[in-house]
């Protein structure tokens, strides 16, 4: 495979810095440039690598294969619009878009014949866990979702909490569970509510991206665990929507969609 020349947006930050050390330990990549809110004198990115602070000019002063967007929900938006104009193949790791906004952006990257990724979720395990729990709930009516995060984390239930109830409930018998009669003598007690199914949400420091989905059956619980340990855990999910993009050419939303 020919060399994926890559600029990479948000290289300071913990994404970033990850990010960084995959491309340096994949031969088949190189960055190209960096994208930044500093300059480099300011970001104190002294590898020889060129730093826009600029996405418009970056984009038109080089000949890029990919973007990797590593920074904001916000700024990764406006980034993924303007590299489709520029004909370069985005990866972004954000969620936040309407369906709506996904339709027009397919359409974008079909006209141009494009490769594109949103990936809400870059961990291989985690896209394995919720595919694993879509099975087991065609099995087990029960179910309540424990997400645990850091305490930097703005949005609760996760974007992967909400995904994994919406792919059980595709399969699963509906049902309200608990007692008929229960009450909350603490209100938040029983979690948030997606048809029956309960999600509770932890944030703690020292913690990164956990989840556990359990079934409750006759005797029996049945337990399916994902462990993020640090940002190093999103970097094969990375590589491989770069390696995807190279050969699509329509945008691609989910690591689910490409792992078979
Ligand atoms: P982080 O440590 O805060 O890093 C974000 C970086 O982006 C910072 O260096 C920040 O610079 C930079 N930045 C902000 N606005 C920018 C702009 N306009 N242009 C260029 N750079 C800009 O956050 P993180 O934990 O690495 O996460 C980064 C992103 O990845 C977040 O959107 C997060 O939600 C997402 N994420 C996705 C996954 C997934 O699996 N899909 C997993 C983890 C994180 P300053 O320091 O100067 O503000």
């Amino acid at each position: 495979m020919a060399t994926v020349k890559v600029i990479l947006a948000g290289p300071r930050g913990q994404m970033g810095m990850a990010a960084r050390r995959m491309i340096a330990a994949t031969e088949a990549f190189e960055t190209i440039a960096y994208l930044d809110r500093k300059s480099a004198e300011e970001s104190g990115l002294q590898e020889g690598i060129p730093v826009y602070t600029d996405a418009t000019e970056c984009f038109s002063m080089h000949e890029a294969d990919v973007l990797i967007d590593l920074t904001t929900p916000e700024t990764a938006k406006e980034h993924l619009k303007l590299a489709i104009e520029h004909s370069i193949r985005p990866v972004i790791g954000t969620t936040g878009f309407t369906d709506e906004e996904i339709d027009q952006l397919r359409n974008l990257t079909e006209e141009k014949q494009l490769g594109a990724m949103i990936v809400p979720n870059f961990a291989l395990g985690a896209v394995l866990m919720m595919k694993f729990s879509q099975i087991a709930a065609k099995f087990y009516s029960d179910v309540e979702i424990i997400e645990r995060h850091h305490d930097n984390k703005l949005d609760a239930p996760s974007g992967t909490a909400l995904k994994t109830a919406t792919l059980i409930s595709e399969v699963r018998n509906e049902k309200v569970q608990g007692h008929p009669n229960e009450t909350e003598t603490l209100r938040g007690a029983r979690g948030g509510d997606v048809e029956g199914m309960r999600i509770h949400s932890v944030r703690l420091p020292g913690s990164v991206a956990h989840q556990e989905v359990i079934f409750g059956g006759h005797g029996e619980t049945l337990t399916i665990r994902h462990d993020s340990m640090n940002r190093d855990s999103f970097m094969p999910g990375v590589k491989l929507a770069v390696e995807t993009v190279m050969k699509s050419s329509t945008l691609i939303y989910g690591l689910e969609n490409i792992i078979d």
